[in-house]
């Protein structure tokens, strides 16, 4: 827990969020800017900068992430439409939060490559 860190805040609920999914270890809620019909942002309780130090650090926990994210696509409704996990990590993939999230995006056709 860092005091600073915008998503360790919310998971002290220092901060409000629309929380969908929670565990001991795992917290999941509504992004503020959805690009998506479904967009959901996944993060393990504990804070890790990227998913990169989250995976060396604790691969359960990286695996816990993974398996939240599918019951959060389950739980959205979109499980069968389909649906894209990111993992934004650094500059070029403008991660703007150094807590690790996974973001659960669906409900619309999302084309890749992007454009
Ligand atoms: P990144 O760009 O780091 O992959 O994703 C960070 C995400 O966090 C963005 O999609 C952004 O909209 C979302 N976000 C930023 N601040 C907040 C907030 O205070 N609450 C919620 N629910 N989402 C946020
Ligand atoms: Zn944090």
């Amino acid at each position: 827990m860092t005091s600073e860190c915008l998503f360790c805040r919310i998971v002290a609920k220092e901060l409000p969020s629309t929380v969908v999914y929670e565990t001991e270890e795992i917290l999941a809620f509504r992004d503020i800017n959805p690009q998506a019909p479904t967009h959901v942002v996944v993060i393990p309780k504990a804070h890790y900068p990227d998913v990169a130090s989250l995976a060396e650090a604790d691969p359960a926990l990286a695996g816990a992430v993974l398996a939240a994210a599918a019951a959060v696509a389950r739980q959205e409704g979109v499980a069968e439409s389909g649906y894209r996990l990111v993992f934004n990590t650094g500059p070029d993939a403008g991660q703007s939060v150094f807590h690790v999230h996974c973001h659960v995006l669906g409900g619309r056709s999302i084309a890749w490559p992007p454009g």
